[in-house]
């Protein structure tokens, strides 16, 4: 008679599938004060956000994939600017030069 060795292993297929990487509705944060914020309706190229403290604005994509590093100072800055620029009913959208 042969002897095995090891048992068979059960088969654990199944339990260790990774849940799929899409989230629906994930929380996003404030990218000025880091804090919970709402998105707001995405127009083309910018993300809405809305925040307790910054209130309804805008970030164009171009900021997220071109300004790097910015402190919560160049935010604010950048915000502040945004808002001079917007019209009537309008949300502020901040954008990459806005940094400079
Ligand atoms: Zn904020």
């Amino acid at each position: 008679m042969q002897q095995v060795a090891g048992s068979p292993q059960p088969s654990y297929r199944g339990c260790c599938i990774k849940r799929g990487m899409t989230v629906p509705d994930e929380p996003i944060n404030c990218p000025i004060c880091k804090s919970k914020a709402q998105e707001l309706d995405r127009t083309g190229d910018a993300t809405g956000f809305d925040c307790g403290e910054h209130g309804k604005f805008k970030v164009a994509d171009t900021v997220f994939s071109t300004v790097k590093a910015t402190t919560r100072e160049q935010w604010e800055r950048a915000l502040k600017l945004a808002k001079g620029r917007a019209k009537l009913n309008e949300w502020p959208v901040i954008r990459h030069f806005d940094f400079q």
